[in-house]
């Protein structure tokens, strides 16, 4: 018996992607495609979850996000190696020379881990903010920008956030009206928002805020991954993080010359595609390894 408790853990995945939003589903695409076996892990909470229409996404410019997974799902259908599951991972950690994810009462193993996991973004505490966020209210005028065009704009930041704002959107055309810190609540009404100032109600097409984000997941401090200042993993050039076999891409990582992740789909989907592609080379060196040792 003792000698069977000391093999390595038998490894059944190759990878197991946690996260299905841009990232995941791209990572899964890549590694599908080399014919890896992999699992994707999605608890279904994506950090554009209210958002009707996304932009700035050549050949897809204002699809509904939930339209974009419909089709990335579509694809990986078409991959028999690839397995995708609705549930909530809770744990990742070393095992052996892989790794072991415990989801619920169960566990699954793989030899290399993507974490696409995502942030979450913490918003003022304003009532009726939150029903707003991803249709009339943003934070990215990149994204949501142009929509406002000679539009009535409110800008509830403080500080350099609203500088650049301001900056930005002054060139879209917006007529832009400051209300730092001082609405009280929101109402969707009439395609735009009725805003509660502290005396006063104003009327708005859209406003900007500026929130705080955090790791959706506590899979980086359990594998005890390196950390930029911003929160996110630290990844080099090929996704990979400061732990052997585990990458990271999308909002949750960045490298180190970047202040925070560049979010976006696309950028998102291409961190994806290069954490795939690593999670590959990984493979084929351990396999070579293996092979030379017998
Ligand atoms: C309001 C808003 C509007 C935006 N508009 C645009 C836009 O117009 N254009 C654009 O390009 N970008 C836009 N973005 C940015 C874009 O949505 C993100 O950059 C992108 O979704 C990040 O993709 P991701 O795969 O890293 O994370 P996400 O899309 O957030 O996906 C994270 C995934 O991880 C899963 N997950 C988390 N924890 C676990 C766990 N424990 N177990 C299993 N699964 C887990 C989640 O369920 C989800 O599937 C917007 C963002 C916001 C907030």
């Amino acid at each position: 018996m003792d000698h069977l408790t000391s093999l390595p853990a038998r490894t059944t995945y190759d990878t197991i992607v946690i996260g299905g939003g841009p990232a995941g589903l791209q990572a899964a695409l890549t590694l599908g495609r080399m014919h890896r076996d992999v699992l994707l892990l999605d608890s279904g909470r994506y950090r554009n979850g209210t958002v009707e229409h996304a932009h700035n996404y050549a050949t897809h410019d204002g699809i509904a996000p939930a339209e974009l997974r419909r089709l990335a799902r579509a694809d990986l259908a078409a991959y028999d190696t690839v397995e995708v599951r609705e549930v909530a991972a809770d744990r990742v950690e070393p095992d052996g020379d892989g790794f072991v994810v415990t989801i619920g009462d169960s566990t699954e193993r793989a030899a290399t881990v993507v974490l696409a996991t995502g942030v979450r973004d913490a918003l003022p505490d304003v009532p009726g903010l939150a029903e707003a966020w991803g249709k009339e209210v943003a934070h990215c005028p990149f994204c949501h920008g142009h929509e406002l065009a000679r539009g009535r704009v409110a800008l509830d930041v403080e500080g350099p956030h609203l500088d650049r704002l301001t900056a930005m959107l002054t060139r879209i055309g917006a007529e832009l009206v400051p209300v730092g810190g001082r609405v009280q609540r929101v109402e969707r009404i009439g395609g735009g928002l009725d805003l509660t100032l502290d005396d006063s109600t104003i009327h708005v097409d859209g406003m900007f805020v500026a929130p705080s984000f955090s790791q959706s997941a506590p899979f980086a401090e359990q594998l005890g991954l390196d950390l930029n200042d911003s929160g996110c993993v630290r990844v080099d050039a090929f996704q990979s993080t400061s732990v052997a076999g585990v990458f990271a891409a999308g909002d949750a990582a960045h490298h180190r010359d970047l202040p925070m992740p560049m979010s976006s789909i696309l950028t998102s989907q291409a961190a994806g595609l290069v954490a795939g592609g690593a999670c590959v080379q990984h493979l084929l060196t351990r396999e070579a390894s293996a092979v030379a040792q017998r």
